[in-house]
């Protein structure tokens, strides 16, 4: 099937147009290859198969484009074959593929550390190394916590995600299908309550007050604050429903770890690199972790990730006690600076917010006159709705209202604990008409009655 340009990448007509069924034949037959060889644990949210991706759009193998809103998770913030990262990865890949940096170092892995250490919240002294998933990232900021502390505990929270190794699906709060027949967890690992406005029980005014003196009262009275190594957070909680932390909550953490020796770990993997309007989503209350763990938006796609904390937390760790073959592999490290610069000299934090500004209150007029919608959140572009049967708080499924919007041709993303929650994260560089025309699909797609 041909499509309009051999290329993907911003220059990719930025229209929707369906000119099959969603998915159409030629995805149907490449998902019945799939479903003979890949396990079913693999699954699958939109069944077309891609062959091209920019700007706003995914194109796939029978030449349908859609509007993406969801950057592959939060991940080609830059948009797809964003310029600057194609052209440096063309020139690495031609210079050469890999050394493996614990062997023979090169400029480009120091250089995106450089950065970090500049970009992440808090002047102090810092150091960052790179490894290749989010999942890693965390891991390895646990690894580095324990170590510098000499402790064992680890404090997590409802409704976190972390990732799918066997310490981080510990990390992780929901069962299904991150957890379920995959045990036994972890040691060591212990759960708090999160300040979730629209669910805490006495209501979002006293949330924040009243998780915080919750979480820390479990700690000093169940684990023992001399206990623990470090406390893990999403700024703003991602797969489990994009939720805003009531405001004050996390401040009130940050405060208890500081006051008794706890590292404090942000894991912005999600919220990272311009996603909330801010390059990162701790910056919106001045928080500054102690370590803060990132990757998603990091490389446009690339694997990468990456550790960033404090230089003494860092420093503390033996020589050769960090690393991994692929870890800040020199085509994602030529990537991250791209995408670096991509954010910078084409505004993007900036942009996030504009989404934010066109999204936010289309979605709250949406839920004036459609009380499916519950409760609408997030910053920047990252946004979400939070569906419920009308009248009530009881979890409406979101799957069904997301398979509407992809046969329309609108890519929205699911989430949450109770799997109510459509999750919206654009590319930074969207059109604002594809922005428009989403808004368009998802308000009919709402309408189930
Ligand atoms: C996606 C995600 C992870 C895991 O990242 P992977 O690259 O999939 O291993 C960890 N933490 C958060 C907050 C995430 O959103």
């Amino acid at each position: 099937m041909s499509t309009a340009t051999t290329h993907g990448g911003p220059q990719l007509p930025q229209e929707r147009r369906l000119v099959t069924e969603i998915p159409g034949p030629r995805s149907r037959e490449l998902f019945a290859r799939k479903q003979s060889a890949v396990p079913p644990g693999i699954g699958t949210t939109l069944p077309v198969f891609v062959t091209h991706a920019g700007g706003g759009v995914i194109v796939d193998a029978d030449g349908n484009s859609l509007i993406d809103f969801g950057s592959g998770i939060a991940v080609t913030n830059v948009g797809n074959a964003a310029p600057r990262v194609v052209e440096r990865v063309q020139k690495q890949v031609a210079d050469f593929t890999h050394t493996c940096f614990m062997v023979a170092p090169y400029e480009s892995y120091v250089a995106v550390c450089e950065k970090l250490n500049e970009l992440t919240p808090g002047d102090h002294e810092k150091r960052t190394f790179l490894v290749n998933s989010g999942a890693e990232a965390v891991e390895n900021a646990v690894k580095v916590a324990r170590h510098a502390t000499g402790r064992q505990a680890v404090v997590v929270f409802d409704h976190g995600y972390h990732g799918r190794t066997l310490l981080t699906m510990t990390l992780t709060a929901k069962s299904m299908p991150y957890k379920h027949g995959f045990g036994p967890f972890a040691p060591e690992v212990y759960r708090v309550p999160l300040a979730y406005p629209f669910r805490w029980p006495t209501g979002p005014d006293n949330c924040a007050e009243e998780a915080a003196a919750q979480a820390i009262d479990m700690i000093n009275k169940q684990i023992g604050a001399e206990n623990v190594a470090a406390v893990v957070i999403e700024p703003i909680a991602g797969e489990g429903g994009f939720i805003e932390p009531a405001r004050g909550f996390l401040p009130k953490i940050v405060e208890f770890c500081r006051a008794n020796g706890i590292v404090f770990i942000a894991d912005e993997v999600q919220t990272g690199f311009a996603r909330t309007g801010h390059m990162f989503a701790c910056e919106d209350e001045g928080i500054v972790p102690d370590i803060i763990t990132t990757a998603k938006g990091i490389a446009g796609g690339l694997p990468l990730a990456a550790v960033t904390g404090r230089a003494d937390l860092l420093d503390h760790v033996h020589s050769g006690g960090l690393g991994g073959t692929y870890g800040g592999n020199p085509l994602a490290c030529e990537a991250a600076l791209g995408v670096l610069e991509t954010i910078e000299q084409d505004k993007l934090v900036d942009r996030a917010r504009h989404i934010g500004e066109v999204m936010l209150p289309r979605l709250r007029a949406i839920q004036e006159r459609n009380p499916i919608i519950g409760d609408v959140r997030g910053r920047g572009a990252m946004i979400a709705v939070e569906l419920v049967v009308p009248g009530t708080k009881e979890p409406y499924p979101a799957a069904e209202i997301a398979r509407r919007c992809h046969e329309q041709g609108l890519l929205a993303l699911t989430a949450g604990t109770y799997g109510n929650v459509l999750r919206f994260l654009p590319p930074l560089v969207i059109p604002d008409h594809l922005l428009e025309e989403g808004l368009a699909i998802l308000e009919k797609a709402l309408n189930v009655e």
